[in-house]
This record gives C-alpha cells, sequence and structure tokens, in this order.
C-alpha cells in the first residue's frame, strides 16, 4: 500500500543500533544524543515560556525575539550578518531545514554534490527533491579532499553542493583552504552552498569553524544551517534555523509553511533566552572544554583497547580503525561489539553509497556521562582478551 518514494527507506541505523543497544544492556556510544541533562537554564527558560502561555503558532518564519538572537550570535560569533525579517527562518531542528532548503532550492533533474559517509537524512531529502545526488568520497583516514576530483563532479545541471563541518561522523572540520575551493568552485559554476554547521561550537585543539558564507562572493548563495540541539543537549527539542540571501530564504519558507508551518513556539522562545544567557555565562567555551575532555578519556580509553582511534577535530564523534581486528566489515564489528562486549557503535557504511568504503572504521559517540565512559572504556578492555 505505501508509496514508492518511501519503500526502499529501512529503519535508520541509529534507531536500529539503539535498539540492540537496549536489547543487550550495552552502554550506548552509537546514536548521537547526550545521556546527561540539560542546562538548568534551558529547562527553566522552556518552562517559563509554557507559564507565558506562549502555546500558539509562531510565524511561520519564526518568533521575532529569536530571529534577532540568531542573527546578533550569527553577527558575534562568525562575523555573518543577516536581516531577521528577510533572511532568517526558524525550522523543525536541522533535520526540516535540510529537507525544507533541498526541496525549496532543488528541481527534478538537478544534481546535488554531497559528501559521504553523509547525515542520513541528505540523501532522503535530495531524492524527495528528485535531485540526482553525485557523491564525494572523504576516506579514512584522513578525510582530506583533493582538487581535481571535487573539480570533476560540477557541471551544468549542478545546483547544489551540501556539507557539513565540523563533520558527523569524521569529525573533520574543513580547512579554510578546502572552503575556499569549494567557494571557487560555487561561484564558477553558479551553484548554491548549503552548510550544515549543527557542531559549530563543539572543536578541539584550537580548530576554528570558518563560516562559508562569509567567504566573498559567498553570501549571495550560501545558506547556512544550524541547531539548538548539539549545542545545548537538547536533540529532542527540535529548534533549527537557517540564514539565507532572501531569494533563497523564500524558497526556504515556502516549502517549510506547507510542511510543518512553525516550529514549537514556546521552545522557540526559550532558544532566544539561552543564546543571551549562553553569552553572559560563557556557556560555549565550556561546551568546547568539557567535550574536549569527554574525547581525550574516551580517545585513551579506545587506544588502550586496541582501537585506533582517527582523532577528532570537532562533533562529539570518533572514528576507530578496525582494519587489523579481522571483522568482515563494520557491521559485524559493531553487532560483536554490542552484544559481546555491550558498547554499542554505530556502523558507517550506512553512510556510504558503496558499504565497503566504510567497512574499516566504527563510530563511537562521548556525548555521554563520564560514568557511561568510564564502563564503556572497562568494558572495552574485554576486547583484547
Ligand atoms: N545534521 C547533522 C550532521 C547531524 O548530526 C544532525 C543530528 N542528528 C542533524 C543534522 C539533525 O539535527 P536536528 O536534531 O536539529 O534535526
Ligand atoms: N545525529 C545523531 C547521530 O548522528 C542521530 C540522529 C538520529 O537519530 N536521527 O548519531
Amino acid at each position: 500500500m505505501i508509496a514508492n518514494r518511501v519503500r526502499h527507506f529501512g529503519t535508520t541505523i541509529f534507531t536500529e543500533m539503539t535498539a540492540l543497544a537496549q536489547q543487550h544492556k550495552a552502554v550506548n556510544l552509537g546514536q548521537g544524543f547526550p545521556d546527561f541533562p540539560a542546562p538548568a537554564y534551558a529547562k527553566e527558560a522552556a518552562e517559563r515560556a509554557i507559564r507565558a502561555d506562549i502555546n500558539q503558532y509562531a510565524p511561520r518564519h519564526g518568533l521575532p525575539q529569536l530571529r534577532q538572537a540568531i542573527a546578533d550570535k550569527a553577527l558575534k560569533h562568525e562575523g555573518l550578518t543577516a536581516d531577521p525579517d528577510t533572511e532568517i527562518t526558524v525550522l523543525h531542528g536541522a533535520t526540516e531545514a535540510i529537507f525544507a532548503t533541498i526541496m525549496g532550492l532543488v528541481n527534478p533533474g538537478d544534481e546535488v554534490i554531497l559528501f559521504e559517509p553523509y547525515y542520513d537524512s541528505y540523501i532522503p531529502s535530495v531524492e524527495f527533491a528528485g535531485g540526482v545526488p553525485r557523491f564525494y568520497t572523504l576516506h579514512p583516514p584522513n578525510w582530506e579532499i583533493v582538487a581535481a576530483e571535487l573539480t570533476a563532479l560540477f557541471n551544468e545541471r549542478t545546483k547544489l553542493i551540501l556539507l557539513n563541518t565540523p563533520h558527523n561522523p569524521t569529525g573533520k572540520v574543513y580547512s579554510h583552504a578546502e572552503l575556499q575551493l569549494i567557494a571557487d568552485l560555487c561561484i564558477q559554476h553558479d551553484v548554491i552552498a548549503v552548510v550544515d554547521s549543527v557542531y559549530e561550537h563543539i572543536l578541539f585543539d584550537n580548530a576554528q569553524h570558518h563560516t562559508l558564507a562569509t567567504f566573498p562572493h559567498m553570501r549571495q548563495r550560501t545558506v547556512t544551517i544550524s541547531s539548538l540541539g548539539k549545542t545545548f543537549s537538547v536533540t529532542g527539542w527540535k529548534v533549527g534555523w537557517t540564514i539565507a540571501p532572501p531569494d533563497l530564504n523564500q524558497g526556504i519558507v515556502r516549502g517549510h509553511q506547507f510542511i510543518t508551518f512553525c516550529g514549537v513556539a514556546p521552545l522557540q522562545a526559550a532558544a532566544a533566552d539561552m543564546f543571551a544567557w549562553a553569552e553572559r555565562e560563557g556557556y560555549y567555551q565550556q561546551l568546547g572544554e568539557m567535550y574536549q575532555r569527554k574525547r581525550d578519556f574516551l580517545l585513551g580509553a579506545l587506544a588502550e583497547a586496541g582501537l585506533p582511534p582517527l582523532r577528532p577535530q570537532g562533533t562529539y564523534f570518533t572514528m576507530v580503525d578496525i582494519s587489523h581486528l579481522g571483522f568482515a566489515n563494520d557491521v559485524e564489528f559493531c553487532r560483536y561489539l554490542t552484544t559481546e562486549i555491550g558498547v554499542a557503535a554505530i556502523p558507517p557504511s550506512a553512510f556510504y553509497q558503496n558499504a565497503a568504503d566504510g567497512a574499516t572504521v566504527a563510530r563511537f559517540a562521548f556525548c555521554k556521562t563520564d560514568e557511561s565512559l568510564a564502563e564503556a572504556a572497562l568494558r572495552l578492555q574485554k576486547i583484547r582478551q
């Protein structure tokens, strides 16, 4: 009975591995969600908003105080100026932002360049729009971009390039030179760039997050996407946004008004307060420091267990090399790890077109309490025995 357009979608790898982790009482370092509380201020702000009866529809492009707060934050942290009325749209998480952006900007037959491993919602979003995905494959251990290979993907049918930095699942932070190459190609071929930057505040070892929209001549052809989920440890709140020039913003908002019409109004009000609080408290700095500590602990534990980590520069994920362990592939390894060792990880082959490209690595999340990470470290030692 179901429609052809969804017939081939399976269950997401995140749902599958979380279910397996629960079944085997494994420490879940698979699906990327924090297992610790959100900042108390965030919860109070949400409570205040509901008590203040911010319970009815928000404007289709978002509550004005949140759009203003997003504009202030983009200027302060990224040097990006945006008009809150014509260039910012609030949506239901980065997931809807990605979907509405692609639906609003891609015509059937248009080519969309994606980097793999990719976040899993990118391909279905392109498919729903009738776009044709073209892939640039990032390879372990360095995930670097070879200019000639990327250049070869651009042609007269290319409409859009979608990238994610800091990058899930590799932890790569795109360098200034890589972004400049992308900018040059977008300008030369009149292509729109969409940058998913949901991990923008989770950076390590002084890595720098560069904003493509601030590169010369890119402002008018770039959509910047982010959300509250990772930054405030509230992945279930689903407050996301786009920053785009007015014509591209129109493409996004016209679809969005018929997808969800508006995001969750009280959480949008809370978000505006949370941004102000975060600036007052130096929260973003503290977040980065917390995750650097968690990363360093997990990298140490993985190395000790004979799983050499591929050191991430950002995000709350690390890849590890499993090529020497004698498993047929990453799926077999992650199933073994979850069911026999009691630690769940994600098999990255789910994020590649050709499963073999992800078969020698596994992804671990460290957005977990120190206790969860310590328990995982203990269990991982069994791999060696
Ligand atoms: N993009 C990337 C790269 C992600 O990792 C995630 C989080 N799962 C999202 C988008 C979706 O974000 P949200 O929860 O705000 O929809
Ligand atoms: N972004 C999370 C991850 O990469 C999971 C998101 C989801 O479950 N859809 O693990």
